[in-house]
């Protein structure tokens, strides 16, 4: 059958190339980019760049560095402003492109491609920030200042569930800083990414942007690159442990925004309602669940716990499940077929554990159904709290629902894990919301929301444990890109310990 949103003529296949400096580079593999809710749509293709394409780019960003970072940092601020201006007209286009090739629904992808011009914006309101040395102290003894310097070539290796917003989050505050960024998307969902990267790195001097996509060999190349100073990582925690290793022959820098496993606890003290339920319900799903801080798994208070997860799974039931390009669908399919074989096969061995297993949700179109990576909505119940299902990162539309007696129970069981990167505590009691919060190993913990502000390019954000390490974000991020340098100049060291002055 046709699908129903199938074009009269396809689009043009889009291409992702390995950008230097400017120009493409030859590629000698290219990988197809499918439409996950269409497997049989070939989207466009991606340039698989190797360890030779990584240093081209590492030693162009390496040339144009000490004039990029000469410049004055409300220079370099102009230069991002006109690059999110050019990028304004596009992001209608390049939201349906992302929509295509990673599965997220319009509006989702929309903010993700919009988040590209927003963050640029946003960080050159900081340019003053790093313009002056800041007097740390003056004396009869002389003037210490400390200063923010640039580090030199910044890596910024990013996964594909949300591409280009967690690709600027790195970029914007990199090259606010001086720093000079050598880029690479994942194979899995480069196009919306490449786009935006090919209009930005054209508002910048040749080799400030670049541009390597590709997959493993292309990312262990950047990390392990001798002239490399600094790593933006977000993606899973494995390979955040690998990029870690990668990166320690020069010591590098790294900011590492790695996997999440989010509690959700709905305390006693919490008034549990539709209202409440809905909200969990777009935490537990949006973008089908693979959102590092969407909620992964909810401790329900015992005397709610049941109501809880009726109400629950009838707010999960009303999800309309198809292609993201159509308006009347609330979640899209899972972005690549090996994350659809893991969360399938997650499911399947919580099924055949003895967990209660509801699948719930609507198909928008059955008769192609089976053509897309979809899965429904999925509660868990029932569920020992040391199954796979509760405390891995499943990524994907499917969420276990445990009681606890007591805060003490719900606080351990929250914090029985190698994760922290968000949780939310839900109660009418804002003080007992509060108590609880702040004893959950995670670093953002919501109240009574959970989702809202994690994107908030002002408020730091960041893991815990095996979440990662670094604050990203805000002012965060660029400190994170920048060395601190102390510079003093004593007039009179008589009263220092020395031969002299014992
Ligand atoms: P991933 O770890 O598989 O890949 C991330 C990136 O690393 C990709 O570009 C990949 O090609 C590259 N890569 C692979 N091997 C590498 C190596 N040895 N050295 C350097 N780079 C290498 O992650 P993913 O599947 O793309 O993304 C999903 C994961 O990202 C989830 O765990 C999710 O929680 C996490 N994530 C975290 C945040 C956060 O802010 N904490 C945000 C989004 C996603």
């Amino acid at each position: 059958m046709e699908h129903p949103l199938s074009p009269a003529a396809p689009p043009a296949l889009v291409r992702a190339p390995v950008l230097v400096a400017g120009a493409e580079l030859d590629v000698a593999e290219w990988l197809p980019v499918v439409n996950p809710a269409r497997t049989s749509e070939v989207v466009g293709e991606v340039a698989m760049g190797d360890a030779g394409h990584v240093d081209h780019a590492v030693q162009a960003a390496h040339r144009a560095f000490p004039a990029w970072a000469a410049m004055h940092p409300r220079e370099r601020a102009e230069r991002m402003s006109a690059a999110a201006a050019a990028l304004a007209g596009h992001v209608g286009r390049l939201g349906e492109l992302l929509t295509r090739e990673q599965g997220k629904v319009l509006w989702e992808t929309k903010l993700d491609v919009g988040g590209a011009g927003y963050i640029l914006n946003w960080y050159t309101g900081l340019a003053d920030s790093l313009a002056e040395d800041e007097v740390f102290r003056s004396d009869a003894r002389g003037t210490i200042w400390t200063g923010r310097r640039p580090m030199g070539v910044t890596g910024v290796i990013v996964p594909w569930n949300s591409p280009v917003y967690l690709g600027f989050l790195g970029i914007a505050p990199a090259l606010l800083a001086g720093n000079t960024v050598v880029v690479k998307p994942s194979e899995l969902a480069p196009l919306a990414l490449g786009e935006v990267l090919r209009i930005v790195a054209g508002h910048f001097p040749p080799g400030v942007v670049n541009v390597v996509p590709g997959g493993r060999e292309a990312g262990a190349a950047i990390a392990g690159h001798p002239l490399v100073r600094k790593v933006f990582f977000t993606g899973s925690t494995a390979t955040g442990q690998a990029v870690m290793r990668e990166a320690a022959g020069n010591l590098k820098n790294i900011s590492l925004e790695l996997g999440g496993n989010d509690p959700a606890i709905v305390l006693e003290s919490a008034t549990v309602d539709d209202a409440l339920a809905e909200e969990l319900v777009r935490s537990v799903y949006s973008a089908s669940g693979q959102i590092c801080f969407d909620v992964k798994r909810i401790y329900v208070h015992e005397s709610h716990h049941a109501d809880f997860v009726d109400r629950f799974t009838a707010a999960a039931d009303r999800l309309v499940v198809g292609d993201g390009l159509d308006p009347r669908v609330s979640m899209g399919p899972v972005s690549n077929r090996a994350q659809f074989d893991k969360v399938s096969g997650l499911i399947e061995r919580t099924k055949a554990a003895g967990a209660t297993v509801r699948t719930v949700g609507q198909q928008l179109d059955p008769g192609s159904w089976d053509q897309g990576l979809f899965l429904l909505p999925t509660v868990v119940t029932d569920v020992d709290p040391k199954a796979e299902v509760v405390v891995d990162e499943q990524f994907g539309p499917v969420v276990p629902i445990l009681p606890f007696a007591d805060d003490a129970e719900a606080i351990a069981l929250a914090n029985d894990t190698e994760f922290g990167l968000a949780a939310s505590v839900w109660s009418t009691d804002r003080e007992h919301a509060l108590r609880v919060a702040r004893q959950v190993q995670s670093g953002t913990v919501f109240l009574n929301v959970h989702r809202y502000g994690a994107s908030d390019v002002s408020m730091p954000f960041g893991g815990v444990k095996g979440s990662g390490i670094g604050r990203g974000h805000g002012l965060s991020a660029l400190h994170a890109c920048t060395e601190l340098q102390t510079v003093a100049d004593y007039v009179d060291v008589s009263g220092f310990p020395g031969p002299d002055n014992r």
